[in-house]
This record gives structure tokens, sequence and C-alpha cells, in this order.
């Protein structure tokens, strides 16, 4: 069986409806980004009031974790946009790919996936 777990933390000022969003947002890109194949994939999502910048990604403890962290105060397009943005660097860890810093990669694809993942109705 594959075990792939997605863990949220949340604090509390996220909503359910953040919640929500992005659990369906994770196991969307966990799809499209091609990792559904890797077993034993944890990632686990924080969101908080962030200063300078709208999201990070780092890797945990375990292999193959994740920590996300989306800022608490965006709109709620921004927010989809980060944490693709942020599993974009999931993938990068994931699939060892990184090209420099992986940013240049993980801002072409958030606007495009965000619009993808729109147009699919999901959320
Ligand atoms: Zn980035």
């Amino acid at each position: 069986m594959r075990s792939i777990k997605i863990n949220g933390v949340w604090t509390c000022s996220a909503s359910m409806h953040e919640k929500k969003v992005a659990r369906k947002t994770i196991q969307w890109c966990i799809k499209r980004l091609g990792l559904s194949r890797f077993r034993k994939l944890n990632i686990r999502m924080d969101i908080k009031a962030l200063k300078d910048c709208w999201g990070s990604c780092e890797e945990g403890n375990k292999d193959r974790s994740y920590i996300i962290t989306v800022d608490s105060g965006q709109s709620i397009r921004n927010y989809v946009r980060t944490i693709i943005h942020e599993m974009v660097h999931v993938k990068q860890y994931v699939r060892n790919e990184w090209t420099g810093d992986g940013e240049k990669e993980a801002e072409k694809l958030e606007e495009k996936l965000t619009d993808e993942l729109w147009k699919e109705n999901i959320l």
C-alpha cells in the first residue's frame, strides 16, 4: 500500500476552509507533479503570519518529510499559488532535481499550475 501522509499542523489562524483548500491543493500537486509513486511522502503544512515572504519549504527530520509554511494573510488565489510554489520545491527535493536555488522553476510553474487547478474547479 502506498503511504502518502499529509499531516496538517495548523495554527488557530487557519480556518476550516483554509485547511480544506490546502489539503486539496497539496493532493492535486502530488498527482500533477508526478509524486504519487514516491512512498512515505510526508508533508506538513503550517499556516501562520510571515514577515518577509509568502511561504517556505524545508526538509523535516525524517526521510522524505517536508515542512511547508504559508503566510496566512493572503487572498485565496495567492494562498493556493503559494502552496503550489512550495510543492514545486517539494518535488525538487524528492526527485533531487534542483537547478540553482530552484526558484526559476517554481516561479514559472506556480502561475501555470494555479490556472490549471482553477479551471478544474476542485476547491
Ligand atoms: Zn521558492
